[in-house]
């Protein structure tokens, strides 16, 4: 069955006691329309989120999506089957964010047109690349904003959440309340200006339910698995995603961790997600071939 969630239905945080906009099947697909970080409350290059900026709607995230039968311990699997991004995105710095946030002097503000697959900034035309910055499950108990990731997932702007991709979520709370925003037209790794081209989208995605327990949200890609973690710093995250592939590559090959780890050592590669938000996101990639 197919199913349409409109950009009406957001929530800015995850939280145990949502509940359900919607209910779906395992197996159903949901068109889900997506607003952008800002609320769309930033049209114009006048407008910054330094001048009378409502903090308190950002980073809305459509749903929450339940789903009949998911039970804590179950994992969502998320297919994302395509992204369709609205004509114009916005960028925004502000002084301090980011690692070079000291180069900015003021909040700034670029709108940026997508014109036939690609984004058009100071002249130059650059071939979008769309990607889900916010996706994640309620967690199992209070309330986290939408703005931070996590084990349930939340802000993880990570590029590979893309078309074609499958993202797999960990369930908390009954149903699962899957909630999905934020979408990118094009973002590097580290979103180190603090944004990328932030834009309305519509993404139809297909929902279905495993019966097996992962630790955190994993991305499935053609070639890869990547294992997402995010923590208050570079160093724990790092050990946090190291830790859980060695694990997951011991497992399905039946070897011992310190065998696991080296066989990471030499296939996959450590990769930074986004350094912007108030944890770190880092992903371990994990080529399918070792698994
Ligand atoms: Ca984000
Ligand atoms: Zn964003």
């Amino acid at each position: 069955m197919v199913h349409r969630i409109g950009r009406d239905n957001v929530v800015y945080s995850m939280s145990a006691e949502n509940s359900s906009a919607i209910v779906v099947n395992s197996g159903d697909t949901v068109i889900v329309e997506t607003e952008d970080c800002f609320s769309h409350a930033i049209v114009s290059e006048k407008q910054t989120v330094g001048r009378n900026f409502d903090f308190s709607h950002i980073n809305p995230a459509t749903g929450p999506i339940g789903v009949q039968g998911a039970k804590p311990g179950d994992t969502l699997v998320v297919s994302v089957e395509k992204i369709e991004v609205d004509d114009t995105g916005v960028m925004e710095t502000c002084p301090g964010w980011g690692p070079a946030g000291n180069l900015v002097t003021e909040c700034v503000t670029e709108i940026v047109k997508i014109e036939s697959g690609c984004a058009v900034f100071m002249n130059k035309k650059l071939k979008i690349s769309p990607m889900i910055g916010v996706i994640g499950n309620s967690p199992e108990s209070g309330s986290i904003s939408c703005g931070t990731p996590g084990i349930h997932g939340g802000n993880l702007d990570t590029v590979d959440i893309r078309e074609g991709s499958k993202i797999y979520l960990p369930v908390f709370v009954e149903g699962g309340n899957l909630s999905l925003g934020d979408v990118h037209a094009k973002m590097g790794d580290g979103e180190v200006c603090g944004t990328g081209i932030e834009i309305r989208a519509v993404v139809t995605i297909r929902i279905e339910i495993e019966k097996r327990t992962i630790e955190g949200p994993i991305v499935e890609c053609d070639n890869a698995f990547y294992v997402i973690h995010s923590e208050k710093n570079f160093e724990e995250a790092s050990r946090g995603a190291v830790e859980r592939a060695v694990r997951l590559i011991a497992e399905s090959n039946s070897i011992p961790l310190s065998r696991a780890y080296m066989l990471a050592s030499i296939s996959c590669d450590l990769l930074v997600s986004q350094v912007v938000n108030p944890l770190v996101t880092v992903r371990m990639r994990i080529p399918k071939e070792i698994l």
